[in-house]
């Protein structure tokens, strides 16, 4: 591919300097140890949108139970869902586990080292490609996300907005002018720890930084005032009273989220939009909805939680009814004891904890 962007640092020398450095300061990452396709594909998923410190012990577990593609695709959703939990943004559980059974049904079991196949699997967007093209293909490809749109902007001193999404088509064009063909492998996995540990968002470590020499936002001073980025959208808050409801036998009503949209097939508690009914309402809004009779009893604390367009604002309260179980699909009555056997997403997990 032809680039039209113009590079004024020394490329050779920075590809030097970035490589040395990495040889000796690398991170100690488990999906480091054995770089092959999968490994590298799980970490990558786990790693959009979560810290390394949390993707660890997770990572570990899912390649203990799943340590092939062929185990991954074989498993139970439920299951691979129940491995994710706590970790959010679900759907990249789902669409890794559809990604890896195409490649057991097309590709014999190896995941494609060709770009236009790669990119092609479900949940494989331009990032996690050009990862695993990278690291464990050791091909010369970008893979760029904020952490590195924030490392070049500073290196290159470039002022384009990196909210926009055509932005990063930009940065891909100068990682690929960048990027080291000899070691593709090391050089994005060094970009992406000099992201974390020198460059960081935040009072970056300029003074240890090797590429300092290099850099013409610190020649200039201006580290901090990049990389430029619009206010993203405020997230809209969406009141709900959530309802822990327990039956005469001593279980409780839990239901399957839909197929679909946010948090689908995890398991929760009935939730209560308050947007649309009255807090005198609620006991009346379960049964036309859930054909349940409860009686609403105590508040038992408040949760909130970000997704990344709205803000659950939970209030917990807990419920009784007298019924056994209910002729609406979605709940089942389940004893504390078996919860573990649902995945449930973490606002539900605090849930949990209250009622323990
Ligand atoms: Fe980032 Fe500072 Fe290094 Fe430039 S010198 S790449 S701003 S840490």
């Amino acid at each position: 591919m032809t680039s039209d962007v113009e590079i004024k640092l020394d490329i050779p020398q920075f590809q030097q300097d970035l490589l040395d450095w990495y040889e000796i300061q690398k991170r100690d990452l488990p999906w480091r140890k054995d770089q092959t396709p999968y490994k590298v594909w799980v970490s990558e998923v786990m790693l959009q949108q979560t810290r390394v410190d949390t993707v660890i012990p997770y990572f570990n577990q899912f390649i203990n139970k799943y340590p092939t593609v062929y185990d991954l695709a074989a498993a139970d959703e439920q299951d691979v869902l129940k491995m994710w939990e706590g970790l959010g943004y679900y759907s990249r559980a789902r669409n890794l586990q559809s990604a890896v059974r195409e490649v057991v049904e097309k590709y014999g079991g190896e995941i494609p080292s060709s770009p236009e196949e790669l990119g092609k699997l479900k949940g494989v967007g331009p990032y996690t490609k050009g990862a695993i093209l990278s690291i464990a293909f050791n091909q010369p490809e970008p893979a760029v996300d904020g952490n590195v749109m924030r490392v070049f902007s500073r290196l290159l001193n470039i002022k384009d907005n990196i909210a926009l999404a055509k932005t990063k088509k930009t940065f891909e064009k100068y990682v690929r002018k960048m990027i080291s063909k000899q070691d593709p492998s090391s050089f994005n996995q060094a970009i992406m720890d000099l992201g974390a540990t020198i460059c960081t968002p935040k009072s970056p470590g300029c003074l240890l930084c090797p590429v300092q020499e290099h850099c013409i936002a610190f020649a200039e001073g201006i580290q901090e005032e990049l990389p430029v980025k619009s206010k993203a959208k405020k997230q809209k808050k969406v009141p709900y009273t959530v309802l822990a409801i327990k039956n005469g036998k001593g279980e409780w009503f839990i239901e399957k989220r839909p197929d679909h949209g946010l948090l689908a097939n995890l398991w929760q508690f009935p939730m209560v939009p308050m947007k649309e009914v009255e807090p005198s309402g609620i006991e009346r809004w379960m049964l036309q909805e859930y054909g349940l009779e409860v009686s609403v009893g105590k508040k038992l604390g408040e949760v909130k939680h970000v997704f990344s367009h709205l803000i659950w604002q939970l209030e917990i309260h807990i419920a009784y009814t007298e019924q056994d179980t209910s002729d609406d699909f979605r709940l089942l009555s389940v004893p504390l004891d078996n919860f573990d056997a649902y995945p449930f997403p973490v606002p539900h997990q605090k849930v949990i904890e209250l009622i323990q």
